[in-house]
Order: C-alpha cells, then structure tokens, then sequence
C-alpha cells in the first residue's frame, strides 16, 4: 500500500503553494479513501487525474486502478511527484494544463475509464465543459469541487442555482454526491466548502436534439439574462420574429416565461423547433 502523508511531503521539499494554481491539498486520509471507494475504482481501469498535487489522491488511486495518468501544471510539482511514486509502473505523469490536453490521446482504447480529480477551483467550471462537451469515453467523473457549483450541478428548474452548468451536466450524466469535506481537510485551508461529487455518464443523453450546438445556444442566451423573459434571450439566435413565434407556438411554450422554469425536455422541444426554422 503506497501511502502519501501530505504535510511531510511539503516540509520536505520545502514546496511555495500557488493560490493562482488553486492548490489545496488533502491532508485528511479519510477523504482521499472515500474518493476512491466512491469512483469504485478496480483493477480494470485507467484513472485519469488532473491535479496531483504532491500524489496524495494519486496513491490512493495506484492502489486499486490498473493504471493512473495525471496531469499536473506546476513545474515545482514534477520533480516530487517523480521521487515519490515516478517509480511506479502504473503511474504515468503528463506536465500540461488539463485544459489543453486532448484525453483521447491518454484514453487510446482503453474501455474502463474513469476521471477522478481534486479540482483547482479557480478552473473547475472550464475543465467540465471540456470533458463533457468534447465526448471523451469516461465511464464517469469524480470531483472535489466547491460545494457553491456542486449544488449548481444538481439543481431543478426554478431553484435559485438552475442554469447551463445544471443543464450540460444533466444532459450527460447523472449526479451523486459522494461526500462533503470542510475546510479543515486541506491545506492551505480553503474559505469555501467542498463536495465530492461523482457524475456518472449516460449511454446516450438524457434528451435526443435535432441540433446541439443549438440546444446549447437556446440555454446559454436564456440564461444570459436571467431576469428577462424567454423570448429576450432567445432573441438572440437570430431568427425572424415571425419565425420564432411560430416555434414557441408549436413547441407550446409561453415566451413571457423566464429561462429557469424550462426543464431540459422543454428546451430540447424548443430548440428543435427553432432548429426547423432556422
Ligand atoms: N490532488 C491533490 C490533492 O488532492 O491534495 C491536489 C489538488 S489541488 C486542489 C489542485 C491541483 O491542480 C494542484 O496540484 C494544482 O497545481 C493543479 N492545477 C491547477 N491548475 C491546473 C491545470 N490547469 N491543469 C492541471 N493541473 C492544474
């Protein structure tokens, strides 16, 4: 069993955090373990991690997956993660910002993969997109991630936190939460709350759509302007007055209503019936 003790690592090393790199490392081993076991992590799977840190969650993970890739920006980080676990045959490590790694390149044909990760804060919102949008084969994603976005992840229409992150990750997946973890299991100790959430993806997404970039597009501007109605973001499409009347109508949906109370059936009939007139 690889085990790493976080606060002794950094001592030794004598490791600067970056608050602009978003580095709060796990130092309660509880957590790290409940990640793990809430991945249900096996001997079958490639993890992907982005944000190793000094390899706390890492050699957790090489403990039960049949390989682990991570991927870490900080050059400081690169030589501590080689000394303590480089040694280890599973372990490959990729000195890259995650959000320009292309993943099929690391998923190959691997069928079994899973992404477990630790998330920089500051970033967590760009690196969801980009997993989920860009359609790589995970099986599923577990994330540390501030309570303020899990709860954003989860939510239902009409509820103050509903919006396009609610609606991306509902259309692909869906959400469990595993854990929550305050401040007090880090360090440096965050402000914010955490939650590890694991998204699990759907055979195919939870809507079919004629068009989604579209159906993305129809999200985003009724969001846009959250106090508007419907039809003021949606305006922005670009479709003829005319046209887009006739699409309310038949999707029967009132345009003076406001963006959060669509469930995502209701914008993927919209969307569609926009996508016929466009
Ligand atoms: N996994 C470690 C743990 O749980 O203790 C560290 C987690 S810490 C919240 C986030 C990690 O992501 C840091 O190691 C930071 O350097 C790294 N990081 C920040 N931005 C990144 C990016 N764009 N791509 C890859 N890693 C990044």
């Amino acid at each position: 069993m690889v085990e790493i003790k976080t606060a002794e690592l950094v001592k030794k090393y004598n490791f600067k955090f970056s608050k602009g790199l978003g580095q709060n490392f796990l130092v309660d081993d509880s957590v790290p373990r409940d990640i793990v076991a809430g991945a249900e992590v096996d001997g079958n799977d490639l993890v992907i991690e982005i944000g190793p840190g000094v390899g706390t969650l890492t050699a957790q993970l090489l403990n039960k997956a049949k390989r682990v890739v991570a991927i870490e920006l900080d050059s400081d980080l690169i030589p501590i993660l080689q000394e303590e676990i480089g040694d280890n045959p599973k372990f490959s490590l990729i000195h890259n910002d995650a959000l320009k790694v292309n993943f099929n390149e690391i998923i190959g044909d691997e069928k079994s993969v899973k992404l477990v990760a630790n998330l920089p804060y500051y970033v967590t919102t760009p690196i969801i997109v980009k997993l989920l949008k860009e359609k790589y084969n995970f099986k599923s994603l577990t994330i540390m991630i501030q309570k303020e976005v899990a709860e954003r992840m989860d939510a239902e229409p009409s509820s103050k936190d509903y919006g396009a992150l609610s609606l991306l990750v509902q259309y692909y997946c869906d959400t469990k939460i595993i854990r929550k973890a305050p401040p007090q299991c880090f360090m440096p100790r965050p402000k914010v709350d955490s939650i590890v959430v694991k998204l699990d993806k759907l055979d195919k997404p939870r809507v079919s759509v004629d068009n989604e970039k579209l159906f993305f597009d129809v999200i985003r501007s009724s969001f846009n302007m959250r106090r508007k109605t419907l039809w003021n973001g949606v305006k922005s499409i670009g479709l003829p007055k005319e046209k887009l009347e006739l699409a309310f109508e038949e999707a029967n949906i009132d345009p003076k209503r406001r963006g959060e109370t669509l469930t995502i059936e209701e914008f993927a009939l919209l969307s569609d019936k926009i996508n016929k007139y466009l």
